[in-house]
């Protein structure tokens, strides 16, 4: 994060340069391939020109960045900015019922920042409480705080004591009454449309659902199915008519695959898919987002320690079974888009995804698309984001030398625009750019 941000930034609330930006580096990655040389012309909160031909106005400012590839803003198709990442697990969940609501979102404007400096301008995140998620989006869209842009979901839609069931491993009555449709958990296909309406009336851009176990939920086993198929195609034909795309939670084969023949956008996760929900996601054309950072946070507490006994089980086992689903995925060429669960491991590492999913058999300009066009088609924004094309939104990000011949120079952002306004802005410290 560069101390620099403030001081150009000046005022309260984030906004525009005045003038025309130009920005330039050795190459660009546009969302679908790499070019030379980098030239991006921005006006206001647009893209005004790309490339050598474009129009510079009269009165620009340029910007040299050197050795270095101009992107689109990464998305992140897989978040949760409100909640806070703890190695103890116990310690995250008293902290959850300890914490007044107000400490807990001024506290995660902290995660807002630290994506954002990642050069995530975009994130999708699938699950907040007491209507966190709506807030920040709402505070970051103002230019209030810094963050990325937020396609939000309000509860995650499951099943009475499943994975998004908040009373999941605690005593009856501790919270005073069960938990139903306005808190998510459904137990027949109205109920399910009663709590899209209910998301989408408070604030959900996106529907989420839990259509199998979870990790870290206490009580139910990971891979078994929690909504049946009418209760899935329910959700989905009730999100689907209010013009709302929607994401499962799956990491067992048989949910994944009543989600897909329902229509469901995206499969989150899928540490437990067979081969013929592959096939499924690749025939309907599904999109995939395996969070490999998700078991690579996993792996971190569990060396800690951190898990409670049945969490560190139903890790362990995901952990161990991913790898190969992901590489059977990348080869049968499925819609891999990407997504990290954020808060599962420490906000602001989402980039370390992208060699994660290249150790798994993904080219480096594969990764690299799914975190911008790719996404971008998931999210409904292709035309607005994910791409470095005139008249799209101003989402653009700097980081130094070539990622196709070392993607983890995607962990090495120095230069972060969004909506046109420059949150980040760190070349004194990157050596071979030039002020
Ligand atoms: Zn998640």
């Amino acid at each position: 994060m560069s101390i620099g941000v403030l001081a150009v930034l000046g005022g309260t609330a984030f906004s525009q340069q005045p003038q025309a930006i130009v920005l330039k580096a050795a190459r660009l990655f546009d969302g679908r391939q790499m070019r030379t040389p980098g030239i991006v012309v921005v006006a206001g909160s647009r893209i005004a020109g790309v490339g050598a031909n474009a129009t510079v106005p009269a009165g620009a400012r340029t910007i040299e960045f050197g050795d270095a590839t101009l992107s689109p803003g990464f998305i992140d198709a897989h978040t949760h900015l409100s909640f806070m990442y703890t190695a103890d697990y116990r310690q995250g969940i008293l902290d959850s019922v300890q914490k007044t609501i107000p400490e807990q979102t001024l506290l995660a404007t902290d995660n807002l920042k630290k994506t954002l400096m990642a050069g995530v301008t975009t994130v999708r995140d699938l699950a907040s409480d007491s209507f966190m998620d709506v807030g920040l989006r709402n505070a970051a869209a103002a230019g209030v705080i810094p963050g990325p842009r937020m396609l939000v979901s309000v509860h995650a839609i499951g099943s009475t004591g499943g994975h998004c069931d908040f009373q999941n491993g605690f005593r009856p009555g501790l919270f005073g009454r069960e938990s139903g449709p306005e808190d998510g958990v459904v137990n027949n296909p109205e109920e399910g449309r009663r709590a899209v309406r209910y998301n989408i009336k408070y604030g959900a851009d996106v529907i989420k659902l839990c259509v199998t176990g979870g990790v870290l939920s206490l009580t139910d086993e990971v891979d078994i199915p929690q909504l049946t198929q009418d209760e899935i195609n329910a959700i989905v034909d009730e999100a689907h008519t209010l013009r709302k795309k929607t994401a499962a939670h799956a990491h067992g084969a048989e949910g994944a695959k009543r989600a897909i023949r329902a229509g469901i956008d995206s499969i989150e996760h899928g540490a437990f898919l067979d081969d013929e929900a592959i096939d499924l996601m690749k025939a309907r054309g599904t999109f995939y987002i395996p969070t490999l950072m998700a078991a690579e946070g996993g792996r971190e507490i569990l060396a800690k320690g951190g898990y409670p006994p049945p969490v560190a089980a139903k890790m362990t086992a995901a952990i161990e079974s991913i790898s190969q689903v992901v590489r059977k995925a990348v080869a049968k060429g499925v819609k891999i888009g990407m997504g990290t669960d954020a808060a599962v491991y420490p906000h602001g590492r989402n980039t370390e995804e992208f060699h994660l999913l290249t150790a798994l058999g993904m080219s480096p300009l594969d990764a690299l698309r799914a975190a911008t066009s790719v996404d971008a088609e998931l999210l409904g924004m292709q035309g607005q984001i994910g791409a470095l094309e005139t008249g799209r939104l101003a989402d653009i990000i700097v980081m130094p030398g070539d990622p196709l011949l070392n993607i983890r120079q995607t962990e090495k952002v120095f230069f972060v625009m969004k909506d046109g306004v420059i949150y980040r802005d760190d070349r004194a410290f990157t050596p071979g750019s030039s002020r």
